[in-house]
């Protein structure tokens, strides 16, 4: 900001200089013309060598007959020239070859010739300093109006959004609508004594819409709806903070009934005394100012304040009494339905192929927020711009997928036929496990096109989106996740460090079953897990792990078991059924990509006898 002030400065200073030295090359100055006394001038009139003289004023221009050289001379104020003249003896017969030309006075070029002189300088510092103001108005406005709220009114967002552009969220539409007929009709509410609510807080994981939502009720409300972030109150000069707070507050009252939203309300609110090395003091500040600010509110001012996080988690307490965010919307994660919704939003404006059912799309993106679907979408649209193609076909959308939750394919990175091979078992191996087990997830696709850091993949997904999920298939995913390994080792009597990825997430997981769900039979219905305690730093650190070194070498025993047990599971339909192994193997090499059905059809002649793990 203040480098920008710096800078217009140094421009007005440069283009002075250049003014003042175009102005010197080009402005010489006149010279002085010699000066005549009356009585020098009645001479020269005598002797003829006069040609014109020009009267303005008391001052007379004289041009001589010969060189055309310039005089000057004066005479007395209120006496005509010719009358002057004739004082000193000369006679019209003398004047009779002398042009002689009177200058009116008033003229406006006489006006201009006295006025410019002194205007110009004037003029010119008023330009200069209009301009260095308007220069300084976009960066430094903030400089001048210090301490003013940066806030805006909604109707600045370039397109008007409603509830119609945001898909699901059933549930948050319908307590939001309630706020918007609050504020519309508040004489209804008040008149049988309900309390206009002053905080809603919007809550969810990032990409869910908690912003569009916000966008949506403004288009909704038709109330003035002012819009801040939080980031902007500490954004620039310390100690704004708290002055911005108050005057948004101040401008949302005046407005009244309004809305005032405040996005990412976690960057000021978070925990006051938390965190290590001391609070952030600007930021306190400006929290301390909302919580007056939401107190000071009259019981009957109609201004709702709007707020959206992605860490509830760790907002401070007194953000959260009644009376200041006392309702509370969650935006979860987009269900199968919702991502369905979404999808067909987002691609009203793309051009389809006649084979895009978003419903599978939907299937395929379990754990996509709305705006990894938004993604999702101009990505496919991309690829299929790249392919040549005009409109966008299902398996583009599917490549994006991959790409989005993998990265990009890496077709040419250089595998060995060796490694290839190895590849093709261990992924054979996880998609048989999984055609093995009764309580697993289908099998949607298997690839041995490496992408990002994986080899390939085999992807299982539930053919529904889940809320629950039961300890037989947690145990079934277990079995899955050593189907590669386990294949590997059958197939080459060798381990590649292919299957370490798989490790890990399988101990996480049993680990998960033991701690949390409790899942083990030792350790019973017990939780020891206190990940949700350890939401930041400055809780972390002084909480401690909760139980003892006992429970915890019991933890690892129960741990240990779980993955062997999974092991053997795997082991056991991989090494029963060797002619299904070779022939996803065989087919993988061949093809790269195996789609469900064809995995189905392949994997039906083999009659596999399906167990639970
Ligand atoms: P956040 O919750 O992080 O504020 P946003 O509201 O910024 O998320 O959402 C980002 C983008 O994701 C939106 O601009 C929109 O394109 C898309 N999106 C998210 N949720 C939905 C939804 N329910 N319906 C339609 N689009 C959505
Ligand atoms: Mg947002
Ligand atoms: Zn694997």
């Amino acid at each position: 900001m203040e480098k920008n002030l710096y800078k217009s400065i140094l421009r007005v200073a440069v283009i002075l200089f250049s003014l003042t030295l175009l102005f010197s090359l080009f402005y010489q100055i006149p010279q002085e013309p010699k000066v005549l006394t009356l009585s020098e001038l009645a001479t020269k009139i005598e002797a003829g060598e006069v040609k014109s003289l020009e009267v303005a004023g008391e001052e007379i221009t004289i041009v001589l007959a010969d060189g055309g050289d310039e005089y000057t001379s004066q005479k007395e104020g209120g006496v005509g020239a010719v009358e002057t003249l004739t004082s000193f003896g000369i006679s019209a017969e003398d004047l009779k070859n002398v042009d002689i030309k009177i200058v009116d006075q008033s003229g406006f070029l006489f006006v201009m010739g006295v006025l410019l002189p002194t205007l110009l300088p004037i003029l010119i510092f008023v330009l200069i300093f209009w301009f260095i103001f308007r220069q300084a108005k976009g960066g430094v406005n903030q400089a001048f109006t210090f301490g003013r709220a940066n806030i805006h009114l909604f109707t600045n967002f370039k397109e008007k959004i409603t509830f119609k552009d945001v898909a699901g969220l059933k549930e948050a539409k319908q307590e939001l609508l309630e706020i918007v007929s609050f504020l519309k009709e508040p004489k209804k509410y008040l008149s049988i004594g309900a309390k206009i609510p002053r905080g809603v807080l919007l809550m969810g994981p990032p990409g869910t819409g908690k912003t569009l939502l916000a966008r949506a009720v403004a288009g909704e409300a038709g109330v003035p709806f002012f819009h801040l972030s939080a980031s902007e109150f500490v954004e620039m000069f310390v100690g704004v903070g708290a002055s911005r707070t108050r005057d948004a507050f101040n401008t949302a009252k005046k407005a009244a009934p309004s809305i005032l939203f405040i996005d990412e309300i976690d960057a000021v609110g978070r925990e006051r005394g938390t965190g290590l090395g001391g609070g952030h003091d600007e930021r306190e500040q400006t929290l301390n100012q909302i919580l007056v600010e939401m107190d000071g509110f009259d019981r009957d001012s109609k201004v709702i304040v709007l707020a959206a996080t992605n860490r509830p988690d760790v907002l401070d307490q007194a953000l959260l009494r009644p009376g200041r965010f006392d309702r509370r919307v969650y935006l979860d994660l987009p269900d199968i339905r919702e991502r369905e919704a979404i999808l067909k939003i987002h691609s009203q404006k793309i051009p389809l192929d006649k084979d895009v059912d978003f419903k599978k799309i939907a299937t395929r993106t379990p754990g996509f927020s709305g705006a990894d679907l938004a993604n999702l979408i101009n990505e496919a649209a991309i690829l299929a711009v790249q392919e040549g193609k005009k409109s966008v076909g299902l398996q583009n959308i599917y490549d994006s997928v991959e790409k989005v939750t993998l990265g990009p394919a890496r077709k040419s990175r250089l595998v060995s036929d060796k490694e290839r091979k190895i590849t093709a078992y261990h992924e054979a191996g996880h998609a048989l496990v999984s055609a093995g087990l009764k309580h697993s997830d289908p099998v949607h696709k298997i690839s041995i096109v490496s992408r990002g850091s994986a080899g390939g993949y085999t992807l299982n997904l539930p053919t529904e989106d889940r809320h629950l999920k039961t300890k037989s298939q947690f145990l079934a995913d277990l079995a899955v996740a050593m189907g590669g390994y386990v294949a590997e080792g059958i197939q080459f009597k060798d381990i590649s460090t292919g299957a370490s990825s798989d490790l890990k997430e399988a101990s996480r997981l049993a680990r998960m079953l033991v701690t949390k769900f409790g899942m083990s039979e030792k350790l019973g219905p017990v939780s020891f897990d206190r990940s949700d305690d350890h939401v930041f730093l400055g809780r972390d650190m002084i909480a401690g792990k909760g139980y003892s070194e006992e429970v915890a070498s019991k933890i690892d025993n129960e741990v240990e078991l779980f993955i062997n047990n999974a092991f053997k599971t795997a082991k056991k339909i991989v090494s029963s059924n060797p002619k299904a192994l070779k022939a996803i193997a065989d087919t993988l090499l061949k093809q790269e990509v195996l789609e469900q059905d064809q995995f189905e059809k392949l994997i039906k002649k083999f009659g596999l006898k399906q167990i639970s793990a």
